[in-house]
């Protein structure tokens, strides 16, 4: 029998397939990583904000990104309320460039890269597969293909069946935005289920975008008319366009099978609450590089045993999200945005990775809820 071409391949070099990359080839396992994209960064779906904690585990280069320290969150009437945790902090991001970071991270560690090579598929050979195009021989598949993974759909693996649809563009020269603040903004007519956003991004960009639950579509005109009545636009111009489709039902079933594993968004690790999922594609492909690693190399369990029991189920968080998917009447949430209770939840949504299921998250509610800070 033919001996191995490499012995991971890893279907999308986005977030989740290039930190997977990195890591198995750190581990020794040869890595072929296969994007149909041309190059690394080229057309961008994302906003690309970086949660803290996300920030400092994977040491993010200073000049690919800027701090914001705090969120301005705007009711449908426009009233704000500004929300700041000492110490915590965001990142906004030049995506394109961390994308470009992020593979040549991948690559420094020995994975190959193939851009321009959209994944055609798998043969079974023994206990290795052949994959179609290039006719390699690789032992694991790992499917970071985002949220409509052709690896799952091939393999007949979960897929992910609830989504958001965001859009965003990017601006030169807005003025007036406050640069130390996410804008958030609350608006059930244009955003429902999600939020719009105003991010004060890197080299003096704004991006400016929103995201609704699907079958709606989102109406980006229609926001930024609103969104310019509190900044500049008129020497603005707009240098970019960007979306696509979050996951929001939480993580699909089963994720893997016989040497095929799922990551990122492909896997549904999204959270259905914030639709944030770059920390978790980061993680979730570092995570399957050490758990492909150590079954091969120590005898480990196999992957899919290992890692199911680290995978986040989101629980509350998909309670949380059928409720916003129904979304509160535009003037309850302007009457509610002033109150203790309505300031704690949003904290706890904006300041704890793991919002009300963590022990902080709890904490910070007590403490907002009987002295009021925000
Ligand atoms: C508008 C918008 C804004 C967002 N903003 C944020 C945010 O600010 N912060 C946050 O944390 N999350 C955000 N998200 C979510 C976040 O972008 C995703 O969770 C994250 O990108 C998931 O990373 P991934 O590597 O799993 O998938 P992706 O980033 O989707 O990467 C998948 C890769 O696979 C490649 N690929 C796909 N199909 C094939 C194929 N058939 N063959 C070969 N290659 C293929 C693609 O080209 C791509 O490079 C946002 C999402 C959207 C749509």
């Amino acid at each position: 029998m033919r001996a191995l071409d490499y012995d991971v391949a890893i279907v999308g070099a986005g977030f989740a397939g290039l930190a997977c990359a990195r890591a198995a080839a750190r581990r020794g396992l040869s890595v072929l990583v296969l994007d149909r994209r041309h190059a690394p960064g080229e057309r961008v779906h994302t906003t690309g904000l970086v949660v803290k904690e996300a920030a400092e585990r994977w040491e993010i280069p200073a000049t690919l990104t800027r701090r914001v320290r705090g969120v301005r969150l705007y009711a449908p009437s426009l009233a704000s309320l500004d929300l700041v945790a000492a110490g915590y902090y965001f990142l906004a991001t030049d995506t394109p460039a961390l994308m470009r970071w992020l593979a040549r991270e991948a690559a420094r560690a020995g994975a190959r890269m193939q851009f321009a090579r959209p994944w055609r598929g798998a043969r079974r050979d023994g206990d290795a597969f052949v994959l179609a195009g290039g006719g390699e021989r690789v032992r694991d598949i790992v499917g970071a293909d985002g949220p409509r993974s052709a690896v799952a759909a091939g393999f007949g693996l979960g897929r992910n069946t609830e989504f958001l649809l965001g859009v965003e563009a990017e601006y030169e020269g807005v003025a007036g935005i406050e640069p130390d603040r996410l804008h958030c903004f609350l608006d059930r007519t244009l955003a429902r289920g999600y939020i719009g956003w105003v991010v004060p991004g890197v080299h003096g960009v704004a991006q400016v975008g929103l995201a609704c639950r699907r079958p709606a579509v989102p109406n980006l005109p229609a926001f930024e008319r609103k969104v310019a009545s509190l900044f500049a636009f008129d020497a603005a111009r707009r240098t970019g366009r960007r979306g696509g489709l979050i996951p929001v039902g939480g993580p699909v079933a089963p994720f893997a099978r016989d040497g095929v594993l799922l990551v990122g968004d492909a896997a549904g690790l999204v959270s259905p609450l914030s639709a944030g999922g770059i920390h978790t594609a980061l993680a979730s492909g570092w995570a399957a590089a050490h758990a492909i690693a150590d079954h091969r190399h120590e005898g480990a369990a196999p992957p899919a045993h290992a890692l199911a029991g680290t995978r986040p189920r989101y629980a509350c968080k998909r309670a949380l999200r059928a409720l916003h998917d129904i979304g509160a009447p535009d003037a309850v949430v302007d009457a509610a945005l002033a109150t203790r209770p309505f300031a704690a939840l949003a904290r706890s949504v904006y300041f704890h990775h793991r919002g009300l299921t963590s022990v902080d998250g709890w904490r910070d509610l007590a403490r907002t809820l009987l002295r009021g800070g925000t």
